[in-house]
């Protein structure tokens, strides 16, 4: 059984499209999201049909609550806000209370799914370093749980200390708990600006993050003719 576990889509329809093409070519058969499908990127509507009409599981991020709700956006970065506002003003009534009903954390499988941090889901905390991680393992209950969020991909593992690091393929140690960042699909964040993703096979032990090509040009492009912040397209060519 091989799972694809995607997070932070962010609009962003030419990685999205990648991604499940990879996704099929791995034979992964079973896909779930980590949240924040809209914001930033000029195309929310498409990738939330996709979500639904492909029945992705999903929890919900930090912009995926401010775009489907009217609260005040106090903490967020100017070309953030503006790019909520924006989305705010494409989603209909029925996109929104779907994106609202999404729960904050969920089981799937063996593993548990959060967009920020465990201990404090709502709180929208960043987890970047080993003592971020080590405030959410006493509320992982599975040995494995997958998180977004930071837009960098990293894996923190925790036996009697908890480390932590960049990775690209690994053995899951029985004796070990995990707490995994599956990058970006829709805006890396790692100076790499290919679009990210892992596939969890569950009959190997192994998580492997996936880094793809895609369109960049177009993604860029279609920000610009929304009238979205220049900022937003520019930082997908960087991958920051
Ligand atoms: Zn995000």
């Amino acid at each position: 059984m091989k799972y694809a576990i995607i997070a932070d889509i962010h609009a962003n329809l030419e990685a999205f499209q990648v991604v499940l093409e990879d996704i099929r070519a791995q034979k992964a058969n079973h896909i779930v999201c980590l949240g924040d499908v809209v914001g930033y990127n000029a195309n929310p509507k498409e990738c939330l049909q996709i979500i639904r009409e492909m029945n992705i599981p999903c929890i919900k991020g930090n912009h995926d609550e401010y775009c489907s709700s009217n609260d005040h956006l106090d903490g967020f970065n100017p070309a953030a806000a503006d790019a909520v506002h924006w989305t705010r003003d494409q989603l209909d009534a029925d996109e929104k209370q779907w994106l609202a009903d999404l729960k904050y954390t969920r089981m799937a499988d063996n593993f548990t799914m959060v967009h920020a941090t465990l201990d404090a889901p709502q709180r929208w905390q960043y987890v970047f370093d080993k003592l971020a991680a080590a405030a959410n393992f006493p509320y992982q209950t599975t040995q494995l749980c997958f998180f977004g969020h930071t837009h960098v991909p990293v894996a923190f593992m925790r036996d009697t200390v908890v480390r932590g690091g960049t990775y690209s393929k690994f053995k899951i140690d029985p004796s070990k708990k995990y707490f995994i960042n599956v990058g970006a699909v829709g805006q890396p964040r790692d100076n790499n600006p290919k679009c990210g993703y892992v596939i969890y096979d569950m009959t190997a032990g192994t998580i492997e993050l996936r880094r793809l090509d895609y369109d960049i040009e177009t993604a860029q492009r279609k920000i610009r003719e929304a009238g979205l912040p220049e900022r937003l397209a520019e930082r997908l060519a960087y991958g920051r």
